[in-house]
């Protein structure tokens, strides 16, 4: 039985963006626009904490999110997004992963957390 399998719901890609982004990143991403580093942050990105976080839109959904297409920028997303659920922060405390757990039908509620720290292992 999986720890974990996305349902595609687009849940993650909502709210305040938590997706901040390292410069390879915001060069890689940009490649795949095609269009400048600059460019790609003035448009697509805001600074919070000295940090560089992708924009929220209007419908509150990540500026990438398309309610058909999902992620726009699937095969370079950041990071942040490829490890998501398993973040160092729910993997290493129970009840962050209870809570993460009502915001991602993807985390199966059957399954221990302890088999989730595992699958999170492999
Ligand atoms: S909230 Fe969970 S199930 Fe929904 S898209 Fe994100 S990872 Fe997948
Ligand atoms: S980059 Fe893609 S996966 Fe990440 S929050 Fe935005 S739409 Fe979701």
């Amino acid at each position: 039985m999986k720890a974990f399998e996305c349902k595609m719901c687009g849940a993650c890609c909502y709210g305040e963006g938590g997706i901040f982004l390292t410069g390879e990143e915001q060069v890689r991403i940009a490649g795949f626009l095609g269009i400048s580093v600059e460019h790609f942050v003035h448009e697509y990105c805001e600074t919070r904490n000295r940090r560089l976080y992708l924009k929220v839109g209007l419908d509150k959904f990540c500026i990438f999110y398309d309610q058909e297409k999902r992620c726009l920028i699937h095969s370079v997303k950041p990071q942040r997004c490829i490890l998501w659920p398993y973040y160092p922060a729910i993997v290493g405390d129970e009840e962050t992963w209870e809570q993460a757990k009502n915001g991602c039908p993807g985390i199966n509620p059957d399954v221990s957390f302890d088999d989730f720290v595992k699958e999170a292992g492999k």
